[in-house]
């Protein structure tokens, strides 16, 4: 392909993404193939002579989509949101054409230096505190984009590690291996965090203890006082802990004020729910974020900036750097000490110009269309309480036609249905679509069992909307913002 074709083509591929994603609800959100599907539609090996640009185009049709999950559906309901911005997709077009691999400063200096600054903008819209800025007379600390919440939450605990191990081998009048020290550390999480955190511990050989949480889902100060204390009469190191702020299951808040000061590196996954701190009014569980040493979310997510993109503050800079600075000949250059070299705060060499996509969506929406953004979307989320085997039966009945999908989660081994908006298309009318067969079919299924007495002990509460669900709303949806939610979802829902 020559630059001529190039930019017709990329025109036509432009015009059939926003059809695409303008006419995305005609498509069936799951796709109806079988493990497999693509080996009968492609050759077994790659083609020897060049292709027509247009065979490759149609198969993008004949191939690809089928086999897609519309995740940018409105009916999408599953996983978390992932949304998607016109400004966004730009920003990406743009860093893949300069392609450049921003690893150290003098490698791309536009790519870091655009990158502290936008990491300082989103710090302080977020509310965050001033120690995560770059630019600040008092701040040790910085952000930097990550691929994803999972690496981040590896490079916070293995920076933790470091510090730990550092500290106790100052303390210590012998050489003792490295590998000993990391065997007595310990760090802990609830049993509502993400899967992320246990594999970072099977990554890096280091305990991790999942704590109970409480009727609300949080962590609690004195369940983790408690744990700490134990583990060091067991002679163990506790270290880290990595706590949550916007679960993956519902969305459950840790209370970072409850376990402040306990001497172990804070490390706040806010994944999902951190967007939702452009708003002043939903900052409410960031109280005691001041103790945190670091902080990630995804403007992959809810943001509108689309995937890969991981917001990372650390408070201190050189607690990352002396984990991962290694400082070969060939990436040395004049201005090392006073620049930042973000290859030294990451595990990978290479990275990519992600700063340009979160630029672009800051400056089209500006942040006050960020928080009407967050303050309309999102704050639909709710799950449906069965018997267990009845939900499940629920669930595969609302998923076997492909109009929308639902995922189910545990809490407490209770099965649920979390029903999320994925996609920034999604309107009212939407979810009153697929309310209609979430109730429809809920009421079916009850029918065909021995449903009142059923129901009685299925639902707590009682009421007459509870004999199809509870709606439990987004917790961090506080009571002001609730029942605007409330009240459109009762218009939208049981009109
Ligand atoms: C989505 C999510 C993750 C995982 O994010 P990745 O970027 O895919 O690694 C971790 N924690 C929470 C709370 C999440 O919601």
């Amino acid at each position: 392909m020559q630059a001529e074709e190039y930019n017709r083509r990329g025109k036509e591929l432009v015009d059939y993404i926003s059809k695409y994603l303008g006419s995305i609800r005609e498509r069936r959100v799951i796709p109806d193939v079988k493990p497999g599907y693509m080996k009968e539609l492609l050759p077994d090996s790659a083609p020897v002579e060049p292709e027509d640009w247009e065979n490759i185009f149609n198969d993008i049709e004949r191939v690809i989509m089928p086999g897609v999950v519309h995740w940018q559906s409105p009916h999408m309901h599953a996983y978390y949101p992932s949304l998607t911005s016109w400004p966004s997709m730009l920003g990406d077009m743009l860093a893949d054409a300069i392609n450049c691999v921003g690893f150290t400063w003098a490698s791309s200096p536009a790519c870091t230096e655009l990158e502290t600054t936008v990491m300082d903008w989103l710090c302080k819209a977020l509310g965050l505190p001033s120690f995560f800025l770059h630019h600040h007379p008092d701040s040790r600390g910085g952000g930097i984009l990550q691929s994803t919440v999972s690496e981040s939450t590896l490079v916070a605990l293995l920076a933790a590690r470091k510090d730990k191990i550092l500290q106790l081998r100052a303390e210590l009048d012998q050489e003792v291996d490295d590998s000993i020290l990391n065997s007595r550390l310990v760090a802990y999480a609830s049993d509502q965090a993400h899967s992320s955190v246990e594999k970072a511990g099977l990554i890096s050989l280091v305990k991790i203890r999942f704590l109970p949480s409480d009727e609300n889902l949080s962590l609690r100060g004195d369940t983790l006082k408690q744990a700490i204390q134990e583990d060091r009469r067991r002679g163990l190191v506790p270290f880290l802990l990595c706590s949550t702020l916007g679960t993956t299951g519902v969305c459950a808040f840790d209370k970072l004020l409850d376990i402040k000061h306990l001497g172990l590196w804070l490390h706040v996954d806010a994944a999902y729910a951190g967007s939702a701190y452009f708003c002043p009014e939903l900052r409410w569980s960031l109280q005691g974020i001041e103790f945190s040493d670091s902080f990630v979310f995804n403007p992959s997510k809810w943001m509108m900036v689309h995937f890969d993109c991981t917001a990372f503050w650390v408070k201190d800079k050189y607690k990352l750097q002396q984990t991962f600075s290694v400082d070969p000949v060939y990436l040395r250059h004049e201005n090392s000490h006073s620049a930042t070299d973000f290859m030294h705060w990451q595990i990978p060499l290479s990275r990519r110009f992600r700063s340009l996509k979160l630029w672009f969506v800051m400056r089209a929406f500006g942040l006050k269309n960020l928080q009407a953004h967050i303050r309309h979307v999102g704050g639909t989320y709710f799950y449906l309480f069965f018997r267990n085997a009845s939900t499940q039966e629920l669930l595969r009945r609302l998923t076997r036609s492909g109009t929308m999908y639902l995922i189910p989660a545990e809490i407490h081994n209770k099965c649920i249905i979390r029903f999320t908006v994925t996609s920034q298309f999604t309107t009212a009318d939407d979810i009153r679509k697929d309310w209609n067969i979430i109730s429809k079919t809920a009421a079916a299924l009850l029918a065909e069992t021995d449903s009142l007495n059923n129901t009685q002990e299925i639902f707590d509460d009682g009421g007459v909307e509870a004999l199809f669900c509870q709606l439990h709303l987004h917790r961090f949806v506080r009571p002001g913002h609730c029942q605007c939610v409330l009240r459109r979802t009762k218009r939208s829902f049981y009109d």
